[in-house]
């Protein structure tokens, strides 16, 4: 048989290894640990870690914190617990903070090396609407190295406020287009030197960005109050990437135009071979995953968290959020909307405040599509890096929605959990012509289609609990399942049951009971149902209580609704959350909890148990797993997914 495909060495991802063919493959997941990690990142996670292990390499997991003011403990924790749950081990746990002296060594070889001038903040010609306006030099492009290195030393020692000042990069503002404009003259070679000199003057990337920055909260969470000012992105990653010896440094396609000044700066420092991807790291680009129909931005998702209060500042998570986005800096967040924001901020403050309460429960409501959501939900981390792949590791965007994730989700749960039946609502079913004490004890597989998962014991007795769905007052010709009169088959047992009677609830008029009978005379039902019976104590079913998660909003494209002013909160779907508090299920849950023979998910089996990687196929029902709601007197289930697209159920 032919060796399976390996997909990181396929398409672009090959072409990128083709490019810088090294033995020692180093790469790195850089996180900002400033929020919880969306769907989106299981792709940078997937691709760095799958990439480096394909080539028998390492991949470090990057804490990128050289924002202090955004930055919290959990979400460190939840970064890495994600990583491992996707399944990899990250070679080490670094963060840029780790690097924070030799860096600011670095800024002052710099202006040693007339590279950086310092700044008053102005001059990149940033007009209001954010297009670039007219922009020259700033009047300290020429200062002395000396007079710069005080200035930026008084900069590191709290001689400025925030906004201030800042440390520039001495890139290309200043070019002039007489510079690079071609003559008859210019030899072919000078031709190609001035068309290049045209790019990199203009490219915004590449007009004198910050290195340097004095921050409003400036208590970082690893360094203290060691410094007043913090390096940009720009200055930051490139650096960080050459000293942990990254041979491909993969990131989102945003960053493309960013390259040239990643390259500059390695240049400048010694520390990459100008026009060669030979010495330091090399920066190479890949599409995002985008899925449609949900929201992942940070914001946003903390108004459905926390709830807002829409033209209040204080109370508004949206304002509350906005930092004043240095408009030095061009690493700005690809799906955070400053403007909308910004928008939110100004109406926030006239006219009286609106209280908005939070849609949803934590970061971990199984509605959203943060990773901890998708976890607490039970999806395997297995389908997610499939779902990656799949979509396909290439330079363009991989936009998606929800229901071909479900469906992914779907496929792959088919072949690797248990079954089991599981009654959501269930009404209960006397076999009149059974003896009281019946008991049949059935031995089920867990997988029809492979005894080597294992089996477990189905008891059958003369109190069977069905679904409401599957029982009608009425009989209809094209209805299949149990009505008065009508017979149905029964999963895992020999004969069908015949409906002979029911009873109603006074005061609800809901049916509370049905009366049948069993066995070889009652004639065959078309269809089969599924069941749960009671049975002596060892055996009996379990209650539970189902949490079956529909979309959050009634919209398709919640990104588009009225976020600025909470509109978004009346096109919530009310159907969201589908509580069931009696459910059954049967005991084999049980043999599920304590780990059948099933295949453990590469992350679980490395010792990331959570509730959630007990998964099963309720029968006729839909995927679920356990939530972390349950307690040794309480299981509460969550539906993964519907086993077909919309059942509604
Ligand atoms: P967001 O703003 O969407 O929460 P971010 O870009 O601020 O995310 P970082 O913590 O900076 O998040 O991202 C870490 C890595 O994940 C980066 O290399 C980034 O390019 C990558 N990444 C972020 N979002 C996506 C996405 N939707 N698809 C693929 N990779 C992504
Ligand atoms: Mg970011
Ligand atoms: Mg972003």
């Amino acid at each position: 048989p032919a060796a399976p495909v390996d997909p990181f060495r396929q398409g672009w991802l090959k072409g990128v290894y083709d490019e810088k063919p090294v033995k020692e493959v180093h790469t790195r997941f850089p996180p900002e640990p400033n929020g919880y990690l969306h769907i989106g990142h299981a792709k940078a996670i997937t691709v760095n870690f799958g990439f480096a292990k394909s080539h028998g390499g390492i991949c470090n997991l990057r804490f990128d914190d050289t924002n202090p003011t955004k930055e919290e403990e959990v979400y460190f924790t939840a970064i890495k617990d994600m990583v491992q749950w996707l399944g990899f081990e990250p070679h080490k746990i670094t963060h840029s903070s780790d690097e924070f002296d030799k860096l600011y060594e670095l800024a002052e070889e710099l202006i040693k090396r007339e590279k950086a001038p310092d700044e008053v903040k102005k001059g990149r010609g940033k007009l209001a609407n954010g297009e670039h306006g007219p922009r020259s030099a700033c009047a300290h492009w020429s200062r002395s190295v000396d007079e710069n290195m005080e200035l930026f030393r008084k900069m590191r020692d709290g001689g400025y406020k925030p906004g201030e000042v800042v440390l520039r990069m001495k890139q290309y503002l200043a070019t002039k287009p007489e510079e690079y404009e071609v003559s008859e003259e210019d030899s072919a070679e000078a031709k190609r030197e001035k068309e290049k000199l045209k790019a990199l003057a203009n490219n915004p990337a590449m007009w004198d960005v910050a290195a340097y920055r004095v921050t409003k909260n400036n208590h970082h969470h690893r360094t203290g109050d060691k410094w007043r000012i913090y390096p940009t992105y720009e200055f930051t990653h490139c650096i960080c990437d050459a000293l942990e010896d990254i041979s491909h440094s993969l990131c989102t396609v945003e960053f493309e135009t960013l390259r040239p000044a990643y390259n500059w700066l390695l240049d400048a420092l010694d520390m990459k071979t100008e026009g060669s991807d030979e010495k330091g790291p090399m920066q190479r680009e890949y599409g995002r995953l985008n899925v449609e129909g949900t929201i992942l931005s940070k914001r946003r998702i903390a108004m459905l968290v926390e709830g807002t209060t829409v033209n209040d500042t204080v109370n508004n998570p949206a304002s509350a959020l906005t930092d004043e986005l240095d408009e030095l800096t061009l690493a700005e967040d690809g799906d955070e909307e400053p403007e909308t924001t910004t928008e939110a901020a100004k109406a926030a403050t006239s006219g009286p405040g609106r209280n908005i309460p939070p849609a949803v429960m934590s970061w971990d409501d199984p509605r959203l599509f943060t990773l901890v959501a998708l976890r607490r939900r039970g999806v395997p981390p297995g389908a997610l890096k499939k779902f990656v792949l799949d979509l396909g590791v290439t330079k363009a965007n991989a936009n998606t929605a929800t229901h071909t994730l479900d469906s992914h989700i779907r496929t792959y749960l088919e072949r690797t959990v248990p079954r089991l039946m599981l009654v959501l609502d269930p009404i209960k079913v006397t076999l009149t012509n059974l003896p009281d004490d019946y008991l049949e004890e059935r031995e089920v597989p867990f997988d029809p289609k492979d005894k080597a998962k294992g089996t477990h014991i189905v008891p059958f007795t003369k109190t069977i609990f069905i679904d409401r769905d599957d029982f009608r007052e009425e009989d209809d010709p094209d209805f299949f399942r149990l009505a008065p009169g009508k017979s149905v088959g029964l999963m895992n047992v020999e004969f069908p049951v015949r409906c002979t009677s029911f009873t109603k609830t006074l005061d609800t008029g809901k049916v509370d009971a049905i009366l049948a009978e069993y066995g070889k005379e009652v004639p065959a039902g078309k269809a089969r149902i599924h069941w749960v019976a009671l049975s002596p104590a060892h055996h009996s079913p379990i209650n539970a209580e189902v949490r079956v998660f529909n979309p959050l909003f009634k919209s398709q494209t919640p990104n588009s609704l009225d976020w600025k002013n909470g509109g978004y909160y009346d096109d919530l779907n009310p159907e969201s959350l589908v509580t069931y508090p009696n459910a059954m299920v049967e005991c084999g849950l049980e043999e599920v909890r304590r780990g059948a023979p099933w295949p453990k998910e590469e992350g679980e089996a490395m010792g990331v148990v959570d509730k959630s990687s007990v998964r099963f196929q309720g029968l006729r029902t839909a995927f679920f797993a356990l939530d972390k709601d349950t307690t040794d007197d309480k299981v509460v289930l969550n539906r993964i997914v519907s086993l077909k697209e919309d059942t509604g159920k």
